[in-house]
């Protein structure tokens, strides 16, 4: 029986175009991406056939405008696509997410940003080479730009650092937790442009395509982690390497505008974590009414403690999504602060939530149920993730919220 969507069209209102791209990633995703699954995970290797068939499909261009020859899926019709990749293989939609990120930034956003009219220009020259390659030559992009330190939370300029030389620019710096690295054909790297007396500003952050086979560009580190095994996710160093003009992603500035004016670019790692809540819970109940795939028809449905965790899992699952689509729906340019703290607080429930209802699953299914042979050890250790990853890790979430709530704009106890 194919699996329902998680988003009814008819109940949720989506529009035909997000029923479409849902329902094209729901088939991928079940019939390609879950069998590989496991074994992705264990051998803690990049899905290469995953993203073959996410070629073939078009969705590699998800986000790349129709006029360029992508799927032009905007921002809310890219994330409910998404969360159906997540379902089937969290590493695959989390690596995915890193890729689409590049064109999404580029793309939907960009457009609902102001720019000068040379900026514009620029950037629509740019940004067809870009997509160019994406559309006619299947090419994947990376999206590091975690460093181990306060930058990636959004404090601090990032010590990856660009020099203006003849024709580009000179990139020197390490980036950690870089998934796809070593799977990327371009590194779409966060850095900030030296300029002036030196002092580094978030205002000068640039945002370039860096191409994996640059001189000076190394991937190194060992990569064993508890869960997003298959994110491949290894330290990126890069010495001297001179990236030309033409792969600013953005013009200079405005990376830090976007940071500004469009919030929600930062919940688009939520998709992955809401597909994985939502197999948990569908693993549970297949499970107890002895449908699981791989095991004898054995019913546990009948016991009254399972039906209330089950329920207890429902009840969870409902909160996230509904939570989360409603932010995901409020998503744009210059949101109020209280749409903004509903981000926050959807970005923070997604995330627990996930690896609360894993957590649920195996307890409620049983012994058996967390042998590495069924998915639910997987979506576990995956879900796990979710919480730690920045701008928007779950403690920060918090911090934002507690001082949204308890302080207007302009308002301080120093
Ligand atoms: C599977 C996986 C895949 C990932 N893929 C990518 C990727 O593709 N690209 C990428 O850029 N990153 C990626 N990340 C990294 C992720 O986004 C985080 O940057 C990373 O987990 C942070 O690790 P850390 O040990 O530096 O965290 P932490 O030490 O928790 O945070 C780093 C810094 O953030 C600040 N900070 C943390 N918590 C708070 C707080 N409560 N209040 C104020 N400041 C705080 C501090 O300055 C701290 O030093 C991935 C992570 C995982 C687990």
């Amino acid at each position: 029986m194919p699996d329902r969507p998680m988003f009814d069209p008819g109940l949720w209102g989506l529009t035909p175009r997000e029923a479409e791209l849902a329902a094209l990633c729901r088939r991928l995703g079940r019939e390609r991406f879950a069998p590989r699954a496991a074994r992705y995970d264990r051998e803690a290797r990049f899905p290469t056939e995953n993203y073959r068939d996410l070629r073939a499909a078009g969705l590699l261009a998800i986000c790349v405008p129709e006029r360029y020859g992508g799927l032009g899926a905007d921002y809310r019709a890219y994330m409910i696509a998404a969360a159906e990749i997540g379902r089937y293989c969290g590493a695959t939609a989390l690596t995915f997410n890193m890729h689409v990120c590049s064109c999404l930034w580029t793309g939907d956003l960009a457009d609902d940003l102001d720019m000068t009219p040379e900026e514009r220009e620029g950037h629509e020259r740019r940004r067809r080479i870009h997509y160019r390659r994406i559309v006619e030559e299947g090419k994947i992009y990376a999206q590091p730009f975690s460093e181990g330190g306060p930058a990636a939370a959004g404090l601090r300029p990032f010590e990856t650092t660009a020099r203006r030389v003849d024709g580009g620019w000179i990139l020197n710096g390490r980036k950690i937790f870089a998934s796809l690295a070593g799977n990327a054909d371009y590194y779409g790297v966060l850095c900030t442009e030296v300029r002036g007396d030196g002092t580094p500003s978030r205002r000068d952050t640039l945002y370039l395509a860096v191409a994996a086979d640059a001189p000076g560009v190394r991937v190194e580190g060992e990569w064993d982690p508890l869960g997003m095994r298959a994110t491949v996710s290894r330290d990126l160093h890069f010495t001297d390497v001179f990236v030309p003009e033409e792969e600013a992603l953005m013009p200079p500035g405005v990376y830090h505008r976007a940071v500004l004016s469009w919030p929600h670019m930062f919940l688009t790692l939520t998709p992955t974590y809401l597909g994985l809540a939502q197999v948990a819970y569908d693993f549970t109940v297949a499970y107890l009414r002895g449908e699981a795939e791989g095991m004898p028809p054995v019913r546990r449905r009948m016991y009254p403690t399972k039906q209330l965790a089950v329920a207890q899992m429902h009840v969870m699952l409902e909160q996230a999504k509904a939570l989360w689509f409603r932010a995901v729906s409020e998503a744009r340019r210059d949101p109020p602060k209280e749409a903004v703290m509903r981000a926050w607080a959807a970005q923070y429930t997604v995330m627990e939530t996930a690896n609360e209802l894993a957590r649920l699953a195996i307890r409620t299914c049983g012994g058996q149920a967390m042998l590495e042979k069924f998915p639910l050890a997987r979506i576990y250790r995956d879900s796990r993730c979710g919480s730690l990853m920045l701008p928007w890790t779950a403690e920060i979430c918090l911090d934002r919220l507690g001082r949204a709530a308890l302080y207007e704009e302009g308002e301080t106890d120093d």
